[in-house]
């Protein structure tokens, strides 16, 4: 994994100490947090390189913990996988994030949003019925919902992976890799899953400017990634340079500090109105 930078570290200081934390009793409030309003979603922007639009968002949770104060999903995530608990987890996001979309949309910004799955979800039988069933339930077009996969996730049980994920993708779902380009698994493993995006981890993005290497990474990835036929997200653009380099190398999308923190939702929706895009 990538060094913490000094952002990172800034935030992390911040927040609690992940050592601190008593892991069972963290989870039990877990289970009650999620009754208790105590989790939000922030939304992170995804600018279209192309028309200069931000056209997509991903949610990322946060816990407001009443006595701890702002718990980072770093801490509580690997957690609730360990403990079995990222399918009540992640169903909360799901229904969360479909709200999200039609509230918006009441203000009359349309955005597609991109939610994180775990390998927890992927074992399970039923997780493409979940997410077909939550679409139907908020009657939202199969375009507004992006999963973001890492290959982490796949890896932990790829039989009943690439099962639920071929389902959605056959009803339309947009698939995204993330974190691409920090796993292990070879291109034969990665041509199995029926994706539409990679998503270039921002180890490689970060420091795009300064780095030869990093550029030559990201644009043989892109280019990898469009001769399969995918789109690419670049994620952690912490500059202005390195958002016109990326869209120089025709890269789809682009994320990071530069254009905006995740938020929350009424916080991008004011950003939205006071930026060019
Ligand atoms: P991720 O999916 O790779 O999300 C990107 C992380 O990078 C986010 O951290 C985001 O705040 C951060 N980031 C975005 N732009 C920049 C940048 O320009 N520079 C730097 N240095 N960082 C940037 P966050 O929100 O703390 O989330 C951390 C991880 O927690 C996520 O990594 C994801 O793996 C996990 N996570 C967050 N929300 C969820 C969720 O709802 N479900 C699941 N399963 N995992 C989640
Ligand atoms: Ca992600
Ligand atoms: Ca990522
Ligand atoms: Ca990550």
């Amino acid at each position: 994994h990538a060094k913490r930078n000094r952002i990172d570290l800034q935030t992390y200081s911040q927040q609690i100490d992940a050592n601190s934390l008593d892991r069972l009793q963290l989870v039990n409030e877990l289970k009650a947090a999620i009754e208790n309003n105590e989790l939000v979603l922030f939304y992170q922007p995804k600018l279209n390189l192309a028309i200069n639009k931000v056209t997509h968002v991903e949610a990322l949770v946060r816990w407001q913990h009443p006595v701890r104060g702002m718990i980072p999903p770093d801490t509580f995530i690997p957690i609730a996988e360990q403990m079995g608990q990222m399918n009540a987890l992640t169903h909360w996001v799901i229904h969360q994030a479909l709200s999200q979309y039609h509230l918006w949309l009441a203000e009359g910004i349309e955005l597609a949003i991109a939610v994180n799955i775990s390998a927890e979800n992927l074992k399970n039988q039923s997780f493409g019925e979940f997410v077909l069933s939550a679409i139907e339930q908020h009657q939202v077009p199969i375009e507004a919902l992006t999963l973001e996969i890492t290959e982490d996730a796949v890896v932990a049980d790829p039989e009943n992976a690439i099962k639920q994920l071929n389902q959605l993708k056959q009803h339309g779902l947009t698939l995204s890799i993330d974190d691409y380009g920090t796993g292990y698994s070879s291109l034969a493993q990665l041509k199995q899953l029926p994706v539409d995006e990679l998503k270039i981890d921002k180890s490689f993005v970060q420091n795009l400017m300064t780095s030869d290497d990093d550029k030559t990474i990201v644009s043989s990835t892109i280019q990898l990634a469009h001769n399969l036929g995918l789109k690419v997200v670049a994620e952690g653009i912490e500059d202005e340079g390195s958002l016109k380099w990326l869209a120089k190398h025709n890269c789809e999308l682009g994320q990071g500090f530069y254009l905006s923190k995740p938020v929350d939702a009424k916080m991008l929706a004011n950003w939205l109105a006071r930026s060019p895009y």
